[in-house]
């Protein structure tokens, strides 16, 4: 098995380190491919109007069964480039997160489009984040979970053009639920300020709103357990589909 490890807080962050080492221990060859950046946020873009240069990066203290490049550009950009160069990976994996992705965070986040764009390849993928708090990050629930977790991913693979997002809490899970995606979001707030030139800048900065919402992905994190979410890409909405053609004068269906 081969395992494509992305992430979108760059190639030095603690969290890849740990999946890949995971990975490292199930998987015949791991690729790390990630931005030599922190890409936080910058959700699925692909980068079309620059080059990007895909960079062999020493780590140390790697099994050799893992190597690692360093891409200019995004999440995405990376596991593109990535399946490109070498063989096709059998699993696309994404995170280790500093940070949780739950609820509409999904739609801003690298690490889970890292993983989308896996699935738009046809490649079974999935995203880790661990949710970061005052305690020091420990990553090593969500690695065992994901050593369980991608050897039956890579032998059932998913549905078509669906991913898998994992979140752990802080500190050890009280057990791991299946959750769905809430509507958790954050209330954006812009704070505007002045650089010595007298020129204004701006800050989008923002607060939780949170959820509470049952069986949710945010409620489940919030009261320390880990879940698992299955996203899917159709992002049809079938039951206005079938009543748009009423809604919009003059359209067919
Ligand atoms: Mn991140």
């Amino acid at each position: 098995m081969k395992v494509l490890v992305a992430n979108d807080d760059g190639i030095f962050s603690p969290g890849i380190r740990a999946l890949a080492l995971a990975m490292s221990e199930i998987a015949d060859e791991v690729l790390m491919v990630a931005p030599d950046v922190e890409q936080s946020a910058s959700g699925h873009a692909i980068t079309v109007r620059h080059p990007l240069r895909y960079t062999a990066t020493k780590l140390g203290n790697l099994p050799s069964n893992v190597s690692a490049f360093r891409v200019d550009g995004t999440p995405a950009d990376c596991v593109v480039l990535g399946a490109h160069n070498s063989a096709k990976p059998d699993v696309v994996v994404s995170g280790i997160n500093l940070g949780s992705n739950l609820g509409y965070d999904v739609t801003h986040s690298g690490t889970v489009a890292a993983a989308m764009e896996g699935t738009t390849m046809g490649i079974p993928s999935v995203a880790f984040s661990l949710r970061t708090g005052d305690a020091e990050l420990d990553f090593s629930y969500a690695a065992t979970f994901a050593k369980e977790l991608i050897p039956v991913v890579a032998k059932r693979g998913l549905p078509a053009r669906t991913l898998l997002n994992v979140n752990f809490p802080v500190g050890k899970p009280k057990a791991i639920h299946l959750a769905r995606q809430s509507t958790h979001a954050w209330q954006d707030s812009v704070v505007k300020r002045e650089d010595p030139n007298g020129q204004a800048y701006y800050w989008i900065a923002g607060t939780p709103t949170g959820s509470d919402e049952p069986d949710s992905d945010y409620l489940a994190v919030s009261q320390g357990f880990a879940c698992i979410t299955p996203l899917h890409l159709d992002m049809t909405h079938n039951s206005f589909f079938a009543s748009l053609a009423d809604y919009v004068p003059g359209v067919k269906h």
